[in-house]
């Protein structure tokens, strides 16, 4: 499943495709992905220009001049590749992600918009747990899927003490509350366990114990801090942590290698000093790896 860094890089990918250019068609070979297309959707994005692309949690928002925002998810196998008029495999900006090159006739190209230059940007999902939607721009605070989600990782309102105020009644295991995107915006699985562990803080421990009355515990700034360093890093890397994601010469990306306690099961702690092994416990059905030892 895409995490929050591929998100960015897929949407970093796309800006310079997209924006300035104006959609001049818009194709669905099926009539939902994981929830139906509204019925406004090809009338309301043809003829629009693309201003600007941004992120909120796992979404990209490509905006428009006419007061729309295409909202995309990705669910767990979309992705887009672009198809050039004359070159069947185009370099068109920093990174895009084709694996195996779509054409727009695949059993699994479900939305083809064409664009002005004769650019075609082919939307593949062979599982169909992405998403698509179009509204008004003004809207999107009260967008459904948009309205509830917490603060995003990479912004400047994230810090210790945000954290401490979403924990303070949270009487659940740090690992759950920081899965809850309401929470932290975008936040998966591999980084929590990956910040836990730079942190030294348990995924066991119940959230709102780092919470006093008046104060918190300071290592909610270091948890903050280590979160966003370790995004940065796999943006960095070129956000992959997936076979599907391929960068611009057919490599996947190289963050997955640096993981010190995902999948690590068995392994040696790295922490300094600590001759703890790392261990794998499943936490509200998913897969934690933590080191007992030096995590409290
Ligand atoms: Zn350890």
């Amino acid at each position: 499943m895409p995490e929050l860094p591929e998100v960015e890089t897929v949407m970093r990918g796309l800006t310079p495709i997209l924006q300035g250019r104006r959609i001049v068609g818009v194709k669905l070979n099926r009539a939902n992905l994981r929830f139906p297309f509204p019925t406004n959707f090809v009338q309301d994005l043809t003829g629009a220009r693309v201003t600007s692309l941004s992120r909120r949690a796992k979404y990209i928002l490509i905006h428009c001049d006419h007061g729309q925002t295409l909202l995309v998810h990705l669910g767990m196998t979309g992705r887009f590749s672009v198809k050039a008029p004359e070159n069947p495999s185009p370099n068109l900006g920093a990174f895009y992600f084709d694996g195996p090159h779509a054409d727009g006739k695949g059993p699994h190209d479900h939305v083809i918009f064409s664009l002005d230059n004769g650019v075609q940007l082919i939307y593949s999902d062979p599982r169909r747990f992405g998403m698509m939607d179009v509204f008004a721009e003004h809207a999107a605070e009260s967008h459904e899927r948009l309205a509830h989600i917490g603060v995003e990782p990479l912004g400047n309102q994230f810090h210790g003490a945000a954290l401490a105020a979403q924990f303070k009644n949270r009487d659940v295991p740090l690992k759950s509350a920081l899965l809850d995107q309401r929470v932290v915006a975008g936040l998966g699985n591999i980084y929590v366990n990956e910040a836990l562990h730079r942190t030294r803080l348990s995924p066991l421990r119940r959230a709102k114990t780092l919470v006093k009355s008046s104060s918190f515990d300071p290592r909610l700034d270091d948890l903050a801090r280590h979160i966003r360093d370790i995004l940065q890093d796999a943006i960095r890397a070129g956000g992959s942590t997936l076979q599907d994601f391929a960068d611009t010469d057919g490599k996947a990306g190289s963050y997955q290698q640096r993981f010190v306690v995902y999948d690590q099961e068995h392994a040696p702690c790295v922490t300094p000093s600590c001759r703890g092994t790392i261990t794998r416990i499943v936490q509200s059905g998913r897969s934690t790896f933590y080191c007992p030892k030096c995590q409290k």
